[in-house]
């Protein structure tokens, strides 16, 4: 159970939202902007960017700066914000598909260039708003309106890809797990560089259906029953690691980041360094 707070974040009159009864988007907002209240951000010094589908809709209901933008390129613009303005505090809130579908380059790049901004990943495992077709996280041999048979692809590891990229800072949770989840989120404003916080959030109206996985309540069950520690899901055996997946924190480091690399070079290149 998370706290009240937050509520000053919120745009006035904008709720109720959009998003269907059981979805995990508006939890992993609450957790947001309650994050924002622990650490005292002014709503001036926040930007927060979206892209298209449900979760690009998040920010609809904020009072903070916010930029929505075209299908996958929110953190190509994000990436420009921070850029020009280093003292901002830049959250990008994508679901899968606009951070590792159609905007798969810019997320791999993001984490590359250890932009100092944080990404919050509500992967639903599927395109949701527009009737559940298959996208890059959808698992393998499971079901959507598009892969009615089965998937064919395998699904990609988001985490894993922004450890690997370069991220200071990857976890994931789940809307199930609340707390932990606010906590990482936490960590990931505090922390210098590209970081990381990826949700699994099953999308009940699409994704559920197709894979018969019950009403929103059972899949949330689904959530704390599957999602295990790192420690605990490295010592299942190959066949039962495909039924469970690891939530906790998969990479904390402090390399450089972007635009103290970026000062550097300017400085040494006007004699100032
Ligand atoms: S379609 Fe799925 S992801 Fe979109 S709001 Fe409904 S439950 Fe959530």
């Amino acid at each position: 159970m998370l706290e009240a707070g937050g509520e000053e974040y919120l745009r006035a009159g904008a709720l109720p939202h959009m998003w269907c009864p059981g979805c995990g988007i508006g939890i992993v907002l609450g957790a947001l902007l309650r994050t924002f209240a622990e650490l005292e951000y002014a709503k001036n010094e926040i930007v927060v960017v979206t892209g298209i589908g449900c979760t690009g809709k998040a920010d609809d209901y904020l009072s903070t700066n916010a930029l929505h933008v075209t299908h996958g390129r929110a953190l190509a613009f994000a990436t420009g914000v921070k850029a020009y303005k280093p003292g901002l505090k830049v959250v990008v809130i994508m679901g899968d598909g606009d951070s590792v579908t159609i905007g798969g380059n810019h997320f791999i790049h993001a984490a590359r260039r250890n932009i100092d901004l944080t990404a919050i990943v509500i992967n639903n495992f599927n395109f949701g708003m527009t009737g559940g077709q298959a996208s890059a996280t959808t698992p393998g041999g499971k079901f959507s309106s598009t892969t009615l048979y089965g998937n064919p692809e395998r699904d990609f590891d988001v985490s894993a890809l922004a450890c690997v990229a370069g991220a200071n800072y990857v976890a994931r949770s789940t809307p199930y797990h609340g707390w932990a989840l606010k906590q990482h989120i936490k960590e990931a404003l505090c922390k210098k560089g590209f970081s990381l916080v990826e949700v699994f959030s099953p999308c009940p109206t699409n994704y559920g259906k197709y894979n018969e996985m019950g009403d929103p309540l059972k899949m949330l069950n689904w959530l704390k029953e599957k999602g295990v520690s790192r420690e605990k899901y490295e010592q299942l055996e190959e066949p039962e690691k495909e039924d469970y997946f690891a939530i906790g924190t998969f990479c904390d480091r402090n390399s450089p980041d972007f635009n103290s690399r970026y000062e550097e070079i300017r400085a040494r290149a006007t004699g100032k360094g």
